[in-house]
C-alpha cells in the first residue's frame, strides 16, 4: 500500500506566496490562543447583535475572512479558485451566507446559488456548488416537520414554494451536469432535510450524482443511516450520494438534548465517531458501484483509509464516485499531497459579503480550538514551511 507523506509542506502550500504564508501563520498562532477565540467571538457575537457590523467586518477582511474565504463576489474569488486549479485542486463553491430566514433571503441564497452552478458550468475549476437548506427553507417549518407536527396552511403553502425553489436549483444542476452537496445540520431538523434530499437524488442520480446528501457520523444513528439508505437507493435504482462528515454541532447538540431531557444523540466518544466514520468509508467503498461518496475530513488517518480501501479494490485514483474534500485556509497538507497523486481533491470555498460570512467565520474559529490537535497540527506545518522557506518572521 502506498502511503501519502502529510509532511510534505512544500507540496501542501506551494500555492501560498510568502506574504500570503506569513499571514496564515500569524492568524493561526492567534487563533491558537483560546483564550483570544473565546474573548474575540464574544465580542465580535455582541457587537453584530448591536447592528455593529460594519468594523467587525473591516477588521476580520484582510485577516481571517482572507484565510478562510474566497471573497466578496464569485468574480472576486476567482483568483483563489483558478491558483488552485493551476495545483489540480478544485473547489466546492459555498455561498457562505447563513441565518437568514425572510422570503427576500431565501430569493438572495436562490440566485446566489444558481449564479453559481452557472459559474460552474463555464469554469473547469469547479464542478460542485453546495447548499445549506436552512438558506431556502424557514428553520421552524423544519423542526415541525422532524417532529411530525402538523403545519398550517400558511406553512404548508412556504414550504411548498421552498421545495419548488430547491426543484429549480437542482434541474439547473443537473442541466448544466454540476453536483449539489446539500449540508448536515442540526438533528433535529435533519429528518425532512434527509427526505427531501433522498427525493431529490432519486429524480436526478440515476445515471451519475449529481445530488449529495450529507451524514454526520458524530451521531450514533448515522452508520445505520446510511447502510439503510444505501440499500433503499439500489432497489429504486439511482447511486446514493453522500458527503461523509464527523459533524459540526456537537456543543450545540449536547446543550439541547440536556435542556430538554433527551438522551443527547452524539457518540460517547471521539474514538467511537471515529470508528463510525471509518466503517461508514468501509460500506460506502464496498458498494461503491451504488454509492458515490466526498471523503469530507480534515482527518489523515480517514483519508489514508480511504485511499487503501482504493488501492485494495483496485480504484483508479481518480474514480467518479471518490472525491476527497477540505475547507479552504485548512488541511493543506492533506489536500495538495492527495490531489498531487491523482485523486478527485477540492476545498470548500466559501464566499459573499464579509458581515454576512461572520457566522462562519466565528464557528471556523470556535471548531479549531475545540477540536483536540488540530490548531497546533496546522501551526505547526505552517511554521515548518516558514522556515523551510527561510522567512522571517516576528
Ligand atoms: C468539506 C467539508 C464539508 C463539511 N460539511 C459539513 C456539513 O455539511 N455538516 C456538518 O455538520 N459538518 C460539516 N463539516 C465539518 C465536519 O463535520 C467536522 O466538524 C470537521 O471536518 C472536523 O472533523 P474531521 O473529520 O475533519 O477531523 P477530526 O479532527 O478527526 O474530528 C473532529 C470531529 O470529531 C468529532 N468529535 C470530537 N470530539 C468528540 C467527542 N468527544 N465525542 C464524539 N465526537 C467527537 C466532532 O464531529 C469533531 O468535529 C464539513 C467539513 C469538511 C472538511
Amino acid at each position: 500500500m502506498s502511503k501519502l507523506d502529510f509532511n510534505n509542506t512544500q507540496q501542501a502550500f506551494a500555492y501560498k506566496s510568502n506574504s500570503e504564508l506569513i499571514r496564515d501563520y500569524q492568524i493561526f498562532r492567534l487563533i491558537s490562543l483560546s483564550w483570544l477565540v473565546k474573548f474575540g467571538t464574544k465580542a465580535a457575537a455582541s457587537l453584530i447583535h448591536a447592528g455593529v457590523k460594519t468594523p467587525v467586518a473591516m477588521g476580520m477582511k484582510p485577516t481571517v475572512y482572507a484565510t478562510f474565504c474566497g471573497g466578496n463576489t464569485l468574480t472576486e474569488a476567482s483568483k483563489k479558485i483558478n491558483n488552485l486549479h493551476n495545483y489540480h485542486v478544485q473547489c466546492v463553491l459555498d455561498y457562505g451566507v447563513e441565518g437568514k430566514d425572510s422570503e427576500s433571503d431565501f430569493i438572495r441564497t436562490e440566485n446566489a446559488i444558481k449564479e453559481a452552478i452557472l459559474f460552474a458550468t463555464h469554469n473547469p475549476a469547479v464542478s460542485i456548488v453546495c447548499s445549506k437548506f436552512t438558506g431556502l427553507i424557514p428553520f421552524s417549518i423544519l423542526e415541525k416537520l422532524h417532529a411530525q407536527t402538523a403545519l398550517s396552511d400558511d406553512e404548508h403553502a412556504v414550504f411548498q414554494k421552498s421545495k419548488a425553489r430547491i426543484y429549480s436549483i437542482a434541474q439547473l444542476a443537473a442541466d448544466n451536469n454540476i453536483s449539489l452537496f446539500v449540508d448536515a445540520e442540526e438533528s433535529w431538523i435533519q429528518k425532512p432535510l434527509d427526505d427531501l434530499t433522498y427525493e431529490l437524488m432519486a429524480k436526478f442520480n440515476k445515471e451519475k450524482p449529481i445530488i449529495y446528501n450529507t451524514i454526520q457520523f458524530y451521531r450514533k444513528d448515522r452508520l445505520a443511516f446510511l447502510k439503510q439508505e444505501v440499500a433503499r437507493a439500489k432497489v429504486d435504482g439511482f447511486i446514493y450520494a453522500v458527503k461523509l462528515v464527523r459533524g459540526a454541532y456537537m456543543e450545540k447538540e449536547a446543550t439541547r438534548a440536556a435542556q430538554l431531557n433527551y438522551e443527547n444523540p452524539i457518540q460517547n466518544s471521539k474514538e467511537h465517531t471515529d470508528a463510525d466514520y471509518n466503517d461508514g468509508l468501509r460500506y460506502a467503498i464496498e458498494n461503491i458501484e451504488h454509492t458515490a461518496i466526498c471523503v469530507a475530513t480534515h482527518n489523515e488517518l480517514s483519508t489514508q483509509l480511504a485511499i487503501d480501501l482504493m488501492q485494495e479494490k483496485s480504484l483508479a485514483n481518480n474514480h467518479t464516485h471518490i472525491h476527497f474534500s477540505q475547507l479552504y485556509g485548512m488541511s493543506d497538507n492533506i489536500t495538495f499531497n492527495v490531489a498531487a497523486a491523482g485523486y478527485n481533491t477540492h476545498k470548500y470555498l466559501p464566499y459573499g459579503p464579509v458581515k454576512d460570512v461572520i457566522p462562519y467565520l466565528i464557528r471556523r474559529a470556535e471548531e479549531n480550538t475545540s477540536v483536540a490537535g488540530q490548531m497546533g497540527r496546522e501551526l505547526k506545518l505552517l511554521k515548518s514551511e516558514v522556515k523551510r522557506r527561510k522567512l522571517f518572521v516576528l
